[in-house]
């Protein structure tokens, strides 16, 4: 029986792309997913029956890597960060606060600071261009991939493009960072609109649509979502959300108590690491403040 990848979902109907160069097939979804309580997600990877009038069926949905709840993403293993480095500003905290999420939901990421052609000139375009290079050390000596990239003028979209090969991508980032400008250079003909009207607004537009995966021309697939501001993922316990600062968890191995929350127990090797320059005190920093942010909301970011 064929394998093949779910890459659109539709009105009941499951399209599954095959190994070969062929449309998708157009699957129906067997009743014993529906009486198991699973539900096939786009990016599943199923096995699936082909009948003689081109139709199919989906008969076996193999295991998952990952599975996103917005957009409803199954097997995504790389999540692109998409970060302007004006309009709007880079945030590290919101950076930082994806970074959680996206190591929660177990994919790896990385981070592109896009619209360097809209940096201004004089100091002001200074101030940017440096607070972009500290952000780029930061982060690339934490083991995230940080690209600069150009959408208008092409600046870095090959780099993008072999970041992308053989993944399963999904794009998050503020509106207004310019998602969609990234997603049309990477896949020619896919024509997002792009929110030119409330960019002079000062903010970014608003659409849900249904996920589609699209293959990109050089290789792996992009879920089509760049509407989507978050990324929302299983609710994270308190304890959960340390080892989601990747840098954090080789020194917790070393914090003398278990279960240590890094802000004011003695002999923390996380706090200890900060005092030392070795965690930057903006992730620190962060970590702190989600960690308040969690026990004031009792909520999940
Ligand atoms: P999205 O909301 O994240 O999908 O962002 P869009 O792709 O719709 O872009 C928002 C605005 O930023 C639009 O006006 C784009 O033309 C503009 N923009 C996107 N990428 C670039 C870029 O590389 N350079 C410049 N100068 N503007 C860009
Ligand atoms: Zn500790």
């Amino acid at each position: 029986m064929p394998e093949g990848i779910i890459v659109k979902a539709l009105s009941g109907y499951y399209y599954v792309q095959g190994p070969g160069d062929a449309a998708p097939v157009q699957c129906r979804g067997r009743g014993i997913f529906k009486k198991r309580g699973e539900t096939p997600l786009v990016g599943d990877r199923v096995r699936y029956s082909e009948t003689e009038n081109g139709e199919g069926a989906v008969e076996q949905i193999l295991s998952r890597s990952s599975e996103l709840v917005r957009p409803p993403v199954a097997n995504a293993d790389l999540a692109v960060l998409v970060f302007s480095v004006v309009r709007p500003e880079l945030s590290l905290v919101l950076l930082d606060k994806f970074l959680v999420h996206i190591e929660h939901a177990g994919l790896d990421a990385i981070i592109v600071l896009s619209k360097l052609d809209r940096i201004p000139d004089g100091e002001e375009g200074e101030r940017i261009r440096r607070d972009a290079g500290a952000a780029e050390a930061l982060y690339s000596s934490i083991g995230y991939k940080v690209l600069k990239t150009s959408a208008h003028r092409g600046e870095g979209m090959d780099e993008l493009r072999s970041a992308l090969e053989g993944h399963i991508n999904v794009l998050a980032g503020q509106s207004g960072v310019g998602k969609s400008s990234l997603v049309n250079a990477l896949v020619p003909g896919l024509k997002l609109e792009t929110s030119e009207i409330s960019d002079k607004l000062g903010r970014g537009k608003h659409t849900t649509r249904h996920v589609e995966l699209v293959p990109i021309p050089s290789g792996g697939y992009l879920a089509d979502t760049p509407g989507f501001s978050q990324l929302d993922f299983a609710e994270l316990g308190i304890d959960e959300i340390g080892p989601c600062f990747r840098e954090f968890r080789e020194y917790a191995q070393s914090c003398k108590f278990r279960g240590c929350t890094h802000t004011h127990e003695p002999h923390c090797a996380v706090l200890q690491a900060k005092e030392q320059g070795a965690i930057a005190a903006s992730r620190y920093g962060n970590y702190v403040a989600f960690m308040a942010e969690w026990k004031e909301n009792k909520r999940r970011y």
